[in-house]
């Protein structure tokens, strides 16, 4: 049986860089999945020395078949890549901490802590982030819930406040939340994943460039965001963008939605291609934000992929979500790896389609659709 647990993130070195990558290397991790993250709070270091550096604190709420055991062994990898040293002093500065504070509906035992972490009845910083993600969860054997918990510290904790600094929020959600435009920019001494900005600059060598020269200085850095957005699937979930936006409705009339532009980077080569995607379905008690349609696909095509399996997984996302009565998915697509060597005319395109459910046994049905789309 899968788990829910609460992950507390703390970092009060290199701060804006540590703790967006905490949070980007957990969504990207497939032994979990991560279902939501907190916004982020600073606050003063607790217990520490007054000229220790302050705080970045988040929470993400994740779920996972991994022990209590292996998850913590798990986070312990991850905070160890990210140059954590654990030492006695509990409050010392660091990269970054990611502790297992609350596993849901059941007290647990891990290394003689216990769970729910009681330190979450007495830190601001823990408790903030902690509610806003997960406010309806009791602590077992009482009826007090996290949002309890944080309104009650809330009147002693005017230092600790979320963060509303748009470049650190760009960071973290830009894999949640599409469109933001600071991806693609190097901002003056940023600092971002040097670990992959060495690896560009290896390519910027090998390729016969000078990674050095003025107009490639930050090209590293530039690629290793635009990468993190390009593939920023792999880290987004379909159920994190529905986001329980689902309605029940009666209607059982065909909903189409045409020309959802997308862009994708082709398995083969890591080239783009690029083009439309249009999805129909027949609902059953069930509809979705038609914006959240163009979120799905995003999620599919921010990913190395194949056209026609990124059409497949379109449709099959949206069957599991809306247990329609049918869906219909085409995708027309150019591919630059194609169009570059002059196999694909500059004018073509690659179409696919995925038909599920009435869609694909009623020809009718179908015909309808098709109609509807090529209706210009
Ligand atoms: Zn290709």
């Amino acid at each position: 049986m899968p788990q829910r647990i609460l992950i507390a993130l703390g970092s009060n070195v290199h701060r804006e860089y540590n703790l967006p990558r905490a949070v980007r290397l957990l969504r990207r991790d497939p032994r979990w999945r991560v279902l939501a993250v907190s916004p982020v709070y600073h606050s003063p270091p607790v217990g520490g020395k007054k000229q220790d550096p302050d705080f970045f604190n988040a929470a993400v709420l994740l779920e996972t078949d991994l022990t209590l055991e292996e998850l913590h062994q798990a986070l312990r990898q991850i905070e160890a890549r990210m140059g954590r040293v654990r030492t006695d002093d509990k409050f010392a500065p660091r990269t970054i901490d990611l502790d297992i504070v609350f596993v849901q509906g059941r007290k647990a035992n891990l290394h003689g802590s216990q769970l729910p972490d009681p330190d979450i009845f007495h830190y601001p910083h823990l408790a903030f982030p902690l509610a806003d993600i997960a406010p309806d969860w009791i602590v077992p054997g009482t009826s007090t819930t996290l949002k309890h918990i944080a309104d009650a510290l809330r009147p002693s904790a005017q230092e600790i406040y979320p963060m509303t600094d748009t470049d650190i929020l760009s960071r973290i959600n830009a894999f949640s939340h599409y469109g933001t435009d600071q991806i693609f920019e190097a901002e003056e001494n940023e600092v971002y994943d040097p670990e992959f900005e060495a690896l560009i600059r290896k390519i910027l060598i090998r390729i016969g460039e000078n990674p050095d020269r003025e107009g490639l200085r930050r090209t590293p850095l530039r690629v290793a965001k635009a990468y993190d957005f390009l593939t920023s699937g792999y880290t987004t979930t379909v159920e994190e963008v529905v986001n329980n936006a689902i309605f029940h409705d009666g209607c059982d009339e065909m909903v189409v939605v045409k020309d959802i532009e997308f862009f994708s980077m082709c398995e083969h080569h890591m080239i783009p291609f690029f083009g439309r995607v249009h999805v129909g379905y027949l609902p059953k008690g069930k509809v979705i934000g038609l914006s959240k349609i163009a979120r799905i696909v995003d999620v599919f095509a921010r990913r190395l992929q194949i056209q026609e399996r990124m059409t497949n997984q379109i449709a099959d996302a949206m069957m599991d979500i809306l247990e329609p009565m049918g869906v219909a998915v085409v995708v027309e697509a150019s591919h630059l790896c194609m169009m570059m060597r002059g196999v694909q005319k500059q004018n073509s395109s690659t179409i696919t389609s995925a038909m599920r459910g009435l869609f694909r046994k009623d020809a009718r049905t179908r015909a309808e659709f098709m109609n509807l789309i090529s209706d210009r």
